[in-house]
This record gives structure tokens, sequence and C-alpha cells, in this order.
């Protein structure tokens, strides 16, 4: 029996799957040239091999804890299959988090980010079947505990179905000090600053309230 995944340092706050997998990473400082919107430094990885996946994927949702237990066991019998998903899993999240930057400044993304992402959801889009379930039509994954990159199809999906959504305009980067989460706005009057008060928000409270102690002093 696999035993659950802890929640350790994941946070499932993005309000989107492919943000909460740009946020697999203790926080990210941007580059700071407005010209190159690709990238950041990453402050603390998150994810350090197949198996983190495999647990970031379950806990947020995006694989079931059958296919989890039946991939973990199929990762432990093709070690270098696993580490080759893996690797294309952090190319995939750091073209993810590439595009949604550029979406961010108003440039077209870079050809190899949105080809990266391409790549991965045409795999992605081969492994969709309708099926008749329950007398209701669902998409189903084909292959879902046996195929290793199964964690990385709803993720490339999530990022294609928010791209060319009317969502695109509320992502947003968290201003927290290296923090640089991305996040949907979700809120009525558009108005969510952080990517948690619990974190970055209570920490610019207690800056600001420092600040004001200080200038009063
Ligand atoms: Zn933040």
């Amino acid at each position: 029996m696999t035993k659950a995944p802890q929640a350790g340092p994941f946070k499932f706050i993005a309000g989107a799957l492919c943000l909460d997998f740009v946020n697999s990473v203790g926080g990210r400082i941007r580059t700071p040239s407005p010209r190159r919107a690709n990238g950041g430094e990453i402050l603390r990885e998150q994810l350090l091999g197949y198996e983190d996946l495999l647990s970031w994927s379950q806990l947020g949702g995006a694989v079931t804890e059958r296919e989890a237990g039946a991939l973990v066991r199929r990762a432990q019998q093709q070690e270098s299959d696993g580490r080759a998903v893996f690797a294309r899993a952090l190319c995939l999240r750091e073209a993810i988090y590439s595009i949604f930057l550029a979406v961010l400044v108003g440039h077209a993304p870079q050809k190899a980010d949105l080809a990266a992402l391409n790549g991965e959801l045409a795999i992605a889009r081969g492994r969709e079947r309708l099926q008749f379930v329950n007398k209701q039509w669902v998409w189903r994954w084909e292959g879902g505990d046996t195929e290793l990159d199964r964690p990385l199809w709803p993720v490339a999906q999530s990022a294609a179905a928010l791209l060319a959504s009317p969502g695109l305009a509320r992502v947003r980067e968290c201003p927290g000090e290296r923090c640089g989460w991305l996040f949907l706005d979700g809120s009525k009057n558009h108005s969510r600053q952080w990517c948690t008060m619990r974190d970055c928000g209570n920490l610019a409270k207690v800056r600001r309230f420092r600040a004001r102690r200080t200038d009063a002093a």
C-alpha cells in the first residue's frame, strides 16, 4: 500500500492547476530586465524527483490515489524513464511560468516555451478519451495508471485552457518579496493582491507597521 503524501511544502492557492504547478517552488526572483520576461531565479526547489511530482499531483487532485500508487511502483521499476519524465515536468513548469510572465508584462511568449507547452499538450490530448459513464459523457485519461507522464497531462491542459480563456486577464504575480507565485484573482472586485494573506500579505503588513514606527520615532 502506498502511503498518502504529506502536504509538505506544497500549497494549492492559485485557483488554476497550471499556476499551482508554477508555484511548486519556494519562491522566485524575477529576471529584472523587462525585455527578458522569461524565467527567474528559483529560490528553493520543492520538486526534487519523480516521487515529489507524484505527491504534488495527488495532493492537487491531478492524479487519483490509485494512479499515484501504480505510477510510483512503475517508476521504481523504470528509474531512467521516471527521471526523463521528471526533467520534462520541470521543463513544462518553467515554460508555463515564462509564458504567463510574458502575458503579465504584455510580451509575446518565447517560441521555445510555446513549443514546449504545445509538445506536452499534444501528448495530453492524445490521451483524452470520451466515455459514457453512469449515463453521462465524461473526458477520461487513457493509461492513467501506466504512463509515467500522466501527471503532466492535466497541467498542460490547464495552462492551455487558461491561456485561451477570459480568466487570463485575472492572472497576477504576488508582489511579496522573494515570492513570485502566480495566481488567479477570483475576487469579485478584482482586489486579490497576495498569494496568501497568511504568508506574503501578513509580511507586508508587518513591514508597513515597522516602517511607520521608525518614521514616528
Ligand atoms: Zn506571495
